[in-house]
């Protein structure tokens, strides 16, 4: 890679970044993408609710909404061919009042209808009938059926490893520090030193994405953000959909949603602070949390919680999604600003994304061997299944192993929960880290035991995967 030059480098290996390079993959294009930490759905793609929105409430002719449009056709065969867990519970959005039912009635069915979303109001009974643990205050709900539920580490991670698979590179654990405009592109240093030359820069870094337009000279939008906390459940709750209030002007609200590996999310609030990087929990947080949860279902303050955590949104300064040319230089294509639904529109975006590329002279010629699926790799027979190391979420040994020998191997611990469930159960990896550190032992994965870093159960791995 030292001295090739690439087709086109993406910025950034969230859910935005690793759509876009899984399109990409399917040319034939040389193409990398560059992450600076040392795993793929490390930024606001791994702690976010976990919906694929239909785009009811977005609004209408926004690029938001058109991104959303698009991605509904295409997750049923994205979810077939990358595996991703996904259920299509619906989501409802709850009037406690008549207020509210008047605000769904003028404000959220006219707007669903401008998105071509369906959506059709349920009486209390219904409600009740479908969903009993919510309030007995209910006066009815907005139905949303196309609204559904997935893992969005595995979208993020089956995204990144579609496009290995069809000969993307992934540059994981550095960086961007600098980008100097060329007279055919770009030449991009990273933090260990690296220079990487490219025709074409996606800038997909989420949060930072003004930071890396700025390396260019393009201060066209500016990015701020916005926290979001979440509490994790394992109660049971009787509720068979995402139970959603009824929006204020700032945020989508508190919600209460089922969990594709089990349990149940509630949150997250919408917080503004200045730091990029404190996605920390606080009481304050949380207690909003319970509040406005406890409105849509009495009773959670009883709930014990197994974790909390929080996510950062990027809020842009435009109110939309930024996916255009840079007005600097056309060949830098922004796919910033993808604030509260990137990851349901992720599929939308990376169309958008190529659209553009190809707008602005980039061939895109279909690659005639580019897979679609992720294949079956691995031998899940009973009798290779071997221990089950995280009781909690009857994790065996096989699928850690498995997850190894991926086409993008873990390299944190962090790395084996998102891509096998492990250490997600009640006991939160009390109980298997130590064996799990035993595998990455046996496959010389790690450096060294940093006990300190079970804190937050980030273990680096020799090497990565550069
Ligand atoms: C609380 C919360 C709840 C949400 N709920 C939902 C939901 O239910 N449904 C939904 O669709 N969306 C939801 N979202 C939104 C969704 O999570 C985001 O829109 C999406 O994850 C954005 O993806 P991204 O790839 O743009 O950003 P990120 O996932 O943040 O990825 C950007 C990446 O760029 C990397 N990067 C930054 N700087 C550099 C650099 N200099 N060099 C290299 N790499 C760099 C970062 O490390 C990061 O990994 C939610 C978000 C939050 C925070």
């Amino acid at each position: 890679m030292q001295n090739e030059i690439k087709d086109v480098v993406v910025i950034g290996g969230g859910v935005v970044g690793t759509a876009i390079l899984r399109k990409l993959s399917l040319y034939n294009l040389s193409i990398a993408l560059i992450e600076k930490q040392p795993d793929v759905c490390e930024g606001a793609s791994k702690a976010n609710s976990g919906i694929i929105h239909t785009g009811f409430d977005a609004p209408p002719n926004s690029l938001e909404a058109k991104c959303l449009i698009r991605s509904r056709d295409l997750w049923p065969d994205y979810t077939e061919q990358l595996k991703i867990p996904y259920i299509p519970c619906g989501a409802i959005m709850v009037a406690t009042d008549e207020d509210e039912k008047e605000i769904i009635e003028k404000k959220y069915i006219p707007n669903a209808k401008a998105n071509e979303v369906e959506v059709e109001w349920m009486d209390r009974q219904e409600v009740l009938e479908m969903n009993p643990a919510v309030t007995d205050n209910v006066v009815g709900a907005l139905s949303i059926l196309g609204e559904a539920i997935c893992d969005p580490f595995t979208a993020t991670r089956a995204y990144a490893e579609l496009a290995v698979i069809n000969g993307a590179e992934l540059l994981l654990g550095s960086g961007v520090t600098k980008i100097t405009v060329t007279d055919d592109g770009f030449e991009i240093i990273l933090e260990n030193g690296r220079e990487i030359k490219t025709n074409y820069i996606v800038n997909a870094a989420g949060v930072y994405s003004d930071h890396i337009s700025r390396m260019i000279g393009d201060d066209s939008f500016t990015i701020s953000p916005r926290k979001g906390q979440f509490i994790l459940t394992e109660e049971e709750i009787d509720i068979s959909q995402v139970i959603l209030p009824v929006p204020t002007a700032k945020s989508k609200g508190t919600l209460i949603s089922p969990v594709v590996f089990g349990g149940f999310l509630l949150g997250p609030t919408a917080e503004d602070q200045e730091d990029k990087e404190d996605n920390s929990t606080s009481e304050e947080g949380i207690e909003q949390v319970l509040h406005g949860c406890e409105k849509l279902i009495p009773g959670v303050r009883d709930y014990d919680s197994i974790r909390q955590f929080a996510g950062i949104r990027a809020v842009c300064s435009t109110g939309d999604y930024v996916i255009r040319p840079s007005e600097i230089n056309k060949q830098f294509i922004h796919a910033a600003g993808i604030r509260s639904t990137g990851l349901s529109a992720s599929p939308g975006i990376a169309e958008e994304v190529a659209e553009q590329l190809e707008l602005v002279g980039l061939a895109l010629n279909k690659k005639e061997d580019a897979k679609l699926e992720i294949p079956n790799l691995f031998d899940e027979s009973e009798e290779n299944v071997g221990e089950i190391i995280c009781l909690c979420r009857t994790i065996t040994r096989s699928e850690i192993t498995n997850a190894l020998e991926g086409p993008v191997p873990p390299t944190t611990i962090d790395g084996v929960k998102r891509r096998t469930g492990a250490t997600l159960g009640e006991c939160q990896g009390n109980c298997c880290i130590p064996k799990i550190i035993d595998i990455l032992d046996e496959y010389k994965l790690i450096d060294e035991l940093p006990l300190k870093g079970l804190q937050n159960s980030t273990i680096a791995l020799k090497g990565g995967n550069q």
